[in-house]
């Protein structure tokens, strides 16, 4: 039985009752719901450390990027704290305003100084590091919105940031069925961080769900 509420009617909290349970819920957020597991699962669900990562984008008033310096599409690696600027594959040569990836980052230093900042100071950070890459920011700036994973309600934190040690004590602990739960995510995966390592373990979860319900 699971206790929820939804967020469509936040008064009530319901109940659902089923003969199984595959919880996608991200681990920092599982960790702190009450949860019906053994010890070592619950050690595996406490264990894991997310990734930082934060992203900026910035809308300027127009595509400076392809009049000026005939740039269209693709991604600038920098060695500055904003790390990339994804510039748009799409409107190429569209009049009027454009919007560029102006900071992507992700682990390391910056992306947890980028996400102690606001979203406004992050944005500001960004115009102020981009300008070295291109000078137009300054005068071509309009306007800006910055998202740090960390800081997302649903997940806080990018993806499971998983070293060999923690695969080799939690690992196999966090991806058994324990009783009637079983978990699946992108964090209960060998590929964190990508689509393909969340639908591999939604597959992985049913496969061994189906086999139990099966002998039984
Ligand atoms: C910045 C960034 C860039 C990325 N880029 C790529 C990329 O280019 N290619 C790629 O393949 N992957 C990329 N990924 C990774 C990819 O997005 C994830 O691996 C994938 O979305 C994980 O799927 P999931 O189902 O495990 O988790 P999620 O998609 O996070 O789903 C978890 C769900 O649980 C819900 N939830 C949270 N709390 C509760 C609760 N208490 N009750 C009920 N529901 C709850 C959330 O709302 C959410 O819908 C990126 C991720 C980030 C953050």
């Amino acid at each position: 039985t699971v206790s929820y509420v939804d967020t469509a009617s936040p008064s009530a909290v319901q109940q659902a009752t089923a003969d199984w349970c595959i919880c996608t819920i991200p681990l920092p957020i599982l960790s702190q719901l009450p949860l019906d597991v053994s010890g070592p699962m619950k050690n595996a669900i406490d264990s894991l450390p997310y990734a930082a990562s934060v992203k900026v984008g910035l809308q300027f008033k127009r595509r400076f990027w392809e009049e000026d310096e005939a740039i269209y599409g693709g991604i600038s690696y920098t060695d500055l704290p904003i790390r990339n600027i994804g510039y748009p594959n799409y409107g190429f040569n569209r009049g009027g305003r454009g919007v560029l990836l102006g900071a992507y980052l992700y682990e390391g230093a910056n992306s947890f100084e980028f996400t102690a900042m606001t979203p406004a100071e992050r944005v500001a950070s960004a115009v102020e590091f981009g300008a070295k890459i291109h000078p137009q920011y300054k005068s071509e700036f309009e306007n800006g919105v910055a998202v740090a994973w960390h800081r997302v309600p649903f997940t806080l934190g990018c993806a499971g940031e998983w070293t060999e040690a923690g695969r080799a004590q939690h690992y196999r602990n966090l991806c058994q069925s324990d009783g009637r739960i079983a978990l699946a995510g992108e964090h209960a995966s060998q590929l964190p961080a990508w689509q393909e390592g969340a639908i591999l373990s939604a597959l992985d979860a049913i496969t061994r769900l189906h086999e139990r319900v099966v002998k039984t």
